[in-house]
């Protein structure tokens, strides 16, 4: 019997598969494979399957789905593969097809429905900033987490425990369009100021403000950018991440810049990627290649232009938790550890296992909170090891999930963004 798992749009690149030489190098990078031992939730399990499933040996059923569902595309693989194998592009493609082709149980489109209908629209996730607040302010949060009353559901449990703290019931006020540096300009980037982030993370956007004037830039802050589409385009819905990726290469090519900084992992990584995906879109695909090759993520392009001005003594021991869309896809591990020893006074430790995935990964933590946790636990089992003062990470996906583990766990560790970190050392001179 032939089954037909895949169309051919978006299809998974069979030429890419090929590559694979089957050593199993990676699997030991691989979170899942490190958790499971389960050769199919490994890469190359997962590359065998997807393999069977083009020659029509497999059909695309739910054993098939759930070992791809499980897989966290943190690309840890990638990193590991000595034979370049872009496992990031095939997990991509499957997903894709997976998202057309695959009828997920009622409840679960539902669920992931809600979570696309809302986290990448800042406006409408400002509607939840009241009744958020409320909950945490008015004691109601203490009387459900004491209750037990979300023990019903493992997703819901870990979501209410991420939840970041909310200062204000309303929405902080945006960002000017443009912030002159402090000095004599020179540069001028231009910067994403991300959905989840804006609304829930505004101070390390202003932290990210704040140390790039103080480095010379001007700041270009386009109103009317819209969410990076790293969401839609890790989870499989391809055509909505072009559609965010062609609408923000109209409003960011307005303004000549030298740099689009990101402060988020997984956005600066979908935008470095805005050529690929538009790739066959005669009316975008050179410019998403112009738009990607500018998108830096903030520690890249800080330690590229050098540190300027004092910073001032930080006495603290710090540690650094690798993103994996930072370290990973876009290949940066030297320079946020290099700007974080420039800052005096700091002693700097590294963790172990430091690249290997906390659980975060975008949404996964929310539709597959049981591996989630496990990763979680790794994390905090080699934290526990080192004992830092403050762990630093270039991502607020990290910083929640990892920041949810310290607090159950009672390790008193202050979680901060390598930006707000840098921001604190400059507001600290004397
Ligand atoms: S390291 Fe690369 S070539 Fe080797 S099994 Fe893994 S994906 Fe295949
Ligand atoms: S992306 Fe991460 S979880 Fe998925 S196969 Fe590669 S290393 Fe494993």
């Amino acid at each position: 019997m032939v089954f037909k798992a895949f169309d051919d749009l978006d299809k998974p690149d069979m030429e890419i598969i090929r590559d694979c030489v089957h050593c199993g190098f990676c699997l030991t990078s691989c979170p899942t494979y490190l958790q499971t031992g389960n050769e199919l939730d490994s890469p190359r399990g997962r590359i065998y399957l997807m393999r069977s499933a083009i020659e029509g040996k497999i059909p695309m059923g739910e054993a098939f789905v759930k070992h791809m569902d499980l897989c966290l595309g943190c690309l840890g693989c990638e990193t590991a593969c000595p034979s370049g194998v872009l496992y990031g592009r095939l997990i991509e493609s499957v997903r894709a097809q997976i998202e057309r082709r695959y009828r997920r149980p009622f409840l679960e489109r539902l669920y992931r429905s809600v979570l696309f209908k809302v986290f990448p629209y800042p406006r409408r996730l400002g509607f939840l900033l009241p009744l958020l607040y409320l909950y945490q302010a008015t004691g109601i949060r203490k009387l459900v987490q004491s209750s037990g009353i979300l023990g019903f559901s493992k997703r819901l449990l870990h979501m209410e425990g991420m939840l970041p703290s909310v200062e204000s019931p309303f929405l902080s006020s945006n960002l000017p369009e443009r912030i002159e540096p402090r000095g004599r300009r020179q540069f001028k980037v231009a910067l994403l100021t991300g959905c989840i982030q804006s609304v829930f993370f505004h101070k390390t956007n202003l932290a990210t403000v704040r140390v790039l004037v103080q480095n010379g830039c001007e700041v270009f802050i386009p109103r009317d950018q819209v969410c990076c589409g790293a969401l839609s385009l890790h989870s499989g819905r391809l055509s909505e991440a072009r559609e965010f990726a062609r609408l923000n290469i109209r409003v960011f090519e307005r303004e000549e810049v030298d740099a689009i900084v990101v402060n988020s992992a997984g956005c600066g990584s979908a935008m470095k990627e805005y050529g690929e995906i538009l790739r066959g879109d005669r009316g975008y695909y050179e410019r998403g290649v112009r738009f990607s090759k500018k998108v830096k993520d903030i520690s890249e392009f800080l330690a590229e232009v050098g540190l300027q001005g004092n910073l001032g003594e930080l006495r603290l021991r710090v540690t650094y938790q690798d993103a994996c869309h930072i370290a990973h896809a876009q290949r940066i591990k030297e320079q946020p550890r290099k700007l974080i020893r420039q800052i005096p006074g700091i002693e700097f430790v590294e963790l172990g296992e430091s690249d290997i995935c906390c659980g975060s990964a975008g949404i996964y933590n929310l539709v597959e909170p049981d591996m989630s946790e496990k990763l979680l636990e790794r994390k905090i089992f080699n934290l526990r090891r080192i004992k830092p003062q403050v762990l630093v990470s270039g991502n607020p996906g990290c910083l929640l999930q990892i920041g949810m583990g310290i607090r159950k766990n009672g390790l008193g560790i202050k979680t901060l963004h390598l930006v707000e970190l840098l921001d604190l050392a400059y507001r600290n001179r004397s």
